[in-house]
């Protein structure tokens, strides 16, 4: 058996196109465009081009992209002073402050000084609390885009058991919560597991974030299950020296025999990430202007 490829690219261009036409209407019917500050300090080179990805793409569906480039030496004081001129300005409907933050830097005071309205990428203290008492809530944005796709491809999820196979604040954790919403009866696994892989093959949906290439096998997959992949690994290129090759925490050539569906690495999950920031940004926007919220 081979699973169906759930191909996130064009998944993420529908979500994409369906954000421009909320942002049109916006635009048309109540004068309001939606904005999204995104900051970013130091010069990290792979946060430098999320956030030049993040930029462009909220031009694209007709948003407003406000970017903030701070030195690496910034100071907290400095750091929270723009938050909370971003709070206040109500042409910003999101912020996000790209992560991971210089050392000198208190990752969760930063992020707990953005209002929550706002918190587009759903990291607030107040967002997670929400999220996991099931109240309305900014929902992280890469376990979102699992939860479409994985909706998408099975329609409802209840009753569905799911493996999450990590446990971090900004994927495991919320991912755990949002099929348990959706009526997933749901184990979170991680690196202290016990026999990780008998317990994958109980799973009707496995989620792999782990940070470790390859690591779920064809083996640690049951028949006609599905496999969402998170992971992102750059590894030597097995076959052209000198290269890097991007895998998933999935051994895909394995587990795409075993799996009814599954998300490639690259092309499944990354590209719903981004998707599912402008979505969210519309959300906040609607919100906070007291308009009906997209679907
Ligand atoms: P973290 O490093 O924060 O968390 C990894 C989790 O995996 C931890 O809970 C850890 O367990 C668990 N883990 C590590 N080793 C093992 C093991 N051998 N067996 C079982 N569990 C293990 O990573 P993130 O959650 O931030 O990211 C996970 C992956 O997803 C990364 O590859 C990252 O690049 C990718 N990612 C992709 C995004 C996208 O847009 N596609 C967005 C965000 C992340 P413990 O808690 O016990 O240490």
């Amino acid at each position: 058996m081979t699973g169906k490829i759930i191909d996130g690219k064009e998944f993420a261009a529908s979500v994409r196109a369906k954000v421009a036409e909320h942002v049109t209407r916006l635009k048309a019917d109540h004068d309001v465009t939606p904005g999204l500050a995104v900051v970013l300090v130091g010069q990290d080179a792979a946060s430098e081009v999320y956030v030049r990805n993040k930029g462009k793409s909220t031009l694209e569906v007709g948003m407003n992209s406000y970017e903030h480039k701070l030195p690496a030496d910034t100071s907290e004081a400095d750091l929270l002073a723009l938050i909370n001129q971003l709070n206040e300005d109500p042409a910003v409907h999101g912020i996000l402050c790209q992560l991971p933050l210089p050392d000198h830097l208190n990752e969760e005071l930063v992020i707990n000084s953005i209002v929550p309205e706002k918190d587009v990428d759903g990291f607030h203290i107040s967002n997670v609390g929400r999220l996991s008492t099931g109240q309305k809530s900014m929902v992280p944005c890469t376990p979102l885009g699992c939860l479409m796709m994985l909706r998408d491809h099975h329609g409802s999820l209840s009753g569905l058991n799911a493996v999450v196979v990590g446990r971090s604040n900004i994927v495991g954790k919320p991912m755990a919560n949002l099929l348990l919403k959706d009526s997933c009866t749901v184990t979170i696994a991680h690196s202290r597991t016990k026999d990780i892989e008998a317990l994958c093959r109980t799973a009707d949906i496995v989620v792999a974030a782990v940070g470790r290439p390859e690591m779920v096998t064809g083996e640690w997959i049951k028949d006609g299950a599905t496999v969402i992949d998170v992971g992102i690994n750059r590894i030597p290129h097995p076959e052209k020296e000198g290269k890097t090759k991007l895998v998933g925490d999935v051994d895909f050539a394995s587990a795409v025999e075993k799996a009814g569906a599954i998300t490639p690495v690259p092309g499944g999950v990354g590209p719903m990430t981004i998707a599912c920031l402008l979505a969210n940004t519309v959300t906040a926007c609607c919100r906070a202007n007291g308009l009906d919220e997209p679907d």
